[in-house]
C-alpha cells in the first residue's frame, strides 16, 4: 500500500514537471522570438577608444580595412603602405532591429586617419638628392648610362631608396642622365679655346699682324705628344719677320733649348711673343719695337729641319694657340 502511494504520487509529480519543462520550453521559444522580432545581433565599434558605430559584418569590414592599409584607396603605383592610428575593436551586442548598422561610415572613419606612405628613388649626387625616379629599374639604367658614357662623376652618385607621405616629383631616365653627366677632366691651357679668345683679346687690346709670310707646316699642338707650343711659317731663308705687334724685345740671342736665334718681344700686360731659328737678329735686347718691324731673318738654326719662323704666343708664360688670334681659318 505504502509503496503504490509512493509511486503514485511520484509519477503525478513527475507529469507536473514534465508540463512544466514544456510550458517553460514555450515561453523560452515566445520569448527568443520576441527578442528575435526586436533585436539582431550586431557589433560594437570602437576606434581610439571611441566609439564609431555598429557593424554588421565585422569579418568582412576587418578585411576591407587591411586592404586599405596594404594597398591604399588609390591607383598609384607608388603607394608602399598606410598607416593608421590603430586597430578598431568589435564587441558583439544585441541591437534594436531599427538601430542601423553602418560598416561604410566605419571604414571612412578608419581610413580618414590614414597616412599613406610612396616607395621612390631619389638619385644622389655627392649625398644631396638631385633627381627623383618612380621605380628602382629606372634608377639603375641612369646609373648604367652614366657608366657607359664614363661619366667623371660616377663614384659619386648613388641610389636611395625614399619612404614618404608626400610623392616626389618625377624626372625621366634621359633628362637625369643628360643633368647628372659630367665629362672628364682635360688639362686645358687657361686662355686657350674660341670661347676664351674674343674676350681676352678685348681685353688686351692687342691685335697682330703676321710676322712672317709663308706656309703653315705646323700648327699649336701642346696636347699632342711633340708639345709645340706654336706656329710654324717656312719660307725661304732671310724673309723678313716683323714684329707682330708692338713691344719690348726681352731677348735676342742663340738659344740652347732648341729655338736657335730667338727673339723675344714683351707686349705688356703678361703678353709676349716668341720668333725662333732666325738666320740673322736685327734687333737687341731692350730695344722698343713697332708692330711690323723687321726684327729678324728666316733661317733654320736650333732644333730645325728648313727654313721657318717658329712664332709663340705666350699669356703670363703660357703658350696659346696662335691662331686664336691670328692665322684664323688657314
Ligand atoms: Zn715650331
Amino acid at each position: 500500500m505504502f509503496n503504490i502511494s509512493i509511486i503514485k504520487r511520484t509519477i503525478i509529480h513527475i507529469r507536473a514537471s514534465i508540463r512544466m519543462i514544456i510550458l517553460l520550453c514555450i515561453a523560452s521559444f515566445i520569448i527568443i522570438g520576441i527578442l528575435a522580432f526586436f533585436y539582431k545581433t550586431a557589433y560594437i565599434v570602437t576606434y581610439n577608444g571611441e566609439f564609431i558605430g555598429y557593424s554588421a559584418n565585422k569579418s568582412k569590414l576587418q578585411e576591407k580595412i587591411n586592404s586599405y592599409i596594404e594597398n591604399g584607396n588609390s591607383d598609384n603605383d607608388n603607394i608602399a603602405y598606410v598607416q593608421i592610428d590603430s586597430m578598431p575593436k568589435y564587441e558583439l551586442t544585441f541591437l534594436k532591429r531599427n538601430i542601423q548598422t553602418n560598416d561604410n561610415e566605419i571604414y571612412n572613419a578608419v581610413i580618414s586617419t590614414g597616412i599613406t606612405y610612396y616607395n621612390y628613388f631619389a638619385m644622389q649626387l655627392n649625398g644631396e638628392d638631385k633627381y627623383f625616379v618612380s621605380k628602382y629599374s629606372e634608377a639603375e639604367d641612369i646609373l648604367n648610362k652614366l657608366k657607359e658614357k664614363d661619366s667623371n662623376n660616377i663614384n659619386n652618385i648613388q641610389i636611395v631608396e625614399r619612404y614618404n607621405t608626400e610623392l616626389a616629383t618625377f624626372t625621366n631616365v634621359d633628362e637625369c642622365v643628360n643633368s647628372l653627366y659630367e665629362k672628364k677632366e682635360e688639362q686645358k691651357p687657361k686662355y686657350s679655346g674660341t670661347s676664351n679668345k674674343s674676350t681676352y683679346v678685348a681685353s688686351l687690346g692687342i691685335s697682330f699682324v703676321e710676322p712672317a709670310q709663308g706656309i703653315i707646316t705646323s700648327r699649336f699642338g701642346i696636347r699632342k705628344r711633340d708639345n709645340h707650343k706654336g706656329i710654324d711659317i717656312a719660307n725661304s731663308i732671310g724673309t723678313p719677320i716683323r714684329a707682330a705687334a708692338s713691344g719690348t724685345v726681352t731677348y735676342a740671342k742663340y738659344n740652347s733649348g732648341g729655338y736657335g736665334n730667338l727673339v723675344i718681344i714683351s707686349h705688356g700686360n703678361g703678353v709676349q711673343t716668341y720668333y725662333g731659328h732666325n738666320s740673322k737678329l736685327y734687333v737687341s735686347e731692350g730695344q722698343t719695337v713697332s708692330q711690323g718691324q723687321v726684327i729678324a731673318g728666316m733661317g733654320s738654326t736650333g732644333i730645325s729641319t728648313g727654313s721657318h719662323c717658329h712664332w709663340e704666343i705666350r699669356i703670363n708664360g703660357v703658350a696659346q694657340n696662335p691662331q686664336n688670334y691670328l692665322y684664323k681659318g688657314r
